[in-house]
């Protein structure tokens, strides 16, 4: 249940191994967001013939780069771990999960064992030695496993009776990418400010994703301001080692 990164690949690999698949995947707002995929994420993307077909769209991880940004009088000295240190090429792969659900899509479409329905699930029920799996345009579907990858708000996690605790920080994320006149050469930086992590990731070109924590009544400021503005700041914020950048 669920047309996300999780679900689609939890498909199209049950599919491949010979299970009879069902995808329930109401059509979803656009994802844009990237990942960094490490290990065994990229090792199962490849069993799947995914990460191939990915190609030029992932970005090598070659280097992270951590900068003390605290503007204390004490800090510590900017280290570097590069991934040939340990004899990888890459940390990891960045890519934008539009990207990788267009590739997982294209591949999920022609598994031979994969159905998709275009709508919600409800809920389910246990009937005997089975799962009923209630769905919003009034069909049903009696499988043996349900699969919960249906986000955060997972209402088939409800249905189970899983309850969850939640708790916030008074912290919030500011989240984009960004082009820049400068190659990243495939570093990705992250600088520690008081308010929390700053992190540059690299993306295919001239481009990287950030993830700014900060504040909660400056992140809603900040997400407010002109495209200009914000990207000056984060040019300013990245001490302009990627040159100007465009938001
Ligand atoms: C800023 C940020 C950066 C991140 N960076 C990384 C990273 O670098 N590496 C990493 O591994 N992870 C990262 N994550 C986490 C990662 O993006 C998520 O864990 C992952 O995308 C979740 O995928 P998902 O398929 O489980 O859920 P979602 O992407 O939320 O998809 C859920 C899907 O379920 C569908 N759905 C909802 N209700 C129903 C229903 N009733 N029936 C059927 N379908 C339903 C929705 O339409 C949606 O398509 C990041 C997250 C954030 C916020």
């Amino acid at each position: 249940m669920g047309g996300g990164l999780a679900g689609t690949a939890t498909a199209l690999a049950l599919a491949r191994a010979g299970f009879d698949t069902v995808l329930v995947a109401p059509d979803a707002p656009a994802d844009r967001r990237s990942t960094a995929l490490i290990g065994r994420s990229v090792a199962f993307l490849s069993d799947l013939g995914i990460f191939e077909a990915l190609g030029s769209k992932a970005e090598p991880l070659a280097v992270m780069r951590l900068i003390d940004d605290t503007r204390r009088l004490l800090r510590a000295p900017t280290v570097e771990f590069r991934a040939s240190e340990i004899g990888l090429s890459a940390f990891g792969y960045n890519v934008l999960n539009s990207d990788l659900l267009a590739a997982l899509k294209a591949q999920a479409a022609d598994a031979p064992q994969l159905e998709r329905r275009d709508t919600a699930a409800r809920s389910y029920r246990i009937e005997g030695e089975r799962a009923v799996v209630e769905l919003a345009d009034g069909g049903s579907l009696a499988v043996d496993l349900v699969v919960a990858a249906d986000g955060r708000r997972s209402p088939m996690r409800e249905a189970a009776g899983i309850g969850l605790r939640e708790w916030s920080y008074p912290q919030s994320a500011i989240v984009l990418n960004f082009g820049h006149r400068i190659d990243h050469r495939s570093i990705s930086t992250e600088f520690h400010t008081r308010s929390g992590p700053f992190t540059q990731v690299p993306l295919p070109g001239r481009h990287s994703s950030l993830v700014w924590v900060e504040e909660p009544k400056l992140a809603e400021l900040y997400a407010e301001l002109a495209p200009e503005k914000l990207s000056r700041m984060i040019e300013d914020r990245m001490q302009s080692i990627l040159g100007e950048v465009t938001v």
